[in-house]
């Protein structure tokens, strides 16, 4: 049986069909960690900010 830490609490998950909430050990601690997604705990990282184009030759 293939397990790996859960992203959320660190707990074993498995990494299985008969667990829908893979990777995470349990339905809690995937909303736990949709709730950070949605409320911005977690930023996701945009494009690059170009630098000012401060070379003006
Ligand atoms: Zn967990």
């Amino acid at each position: 049986m293939r397990t790996a830490s859960c992203p959320q609490c660190g707990q074993p998950s498995v990494l299985e069909p008969s667990n829908p909430w893979r990777p995470f050990c349990s339905e809690r601690c995937k909303f736990v960690d949709l709730d950070g997604w949605f409320t911005g705990r977690y930023t996701i990282p945009g494009p690059e900010q170009m630098p000012p184009d401060e070379d003006e030759h």
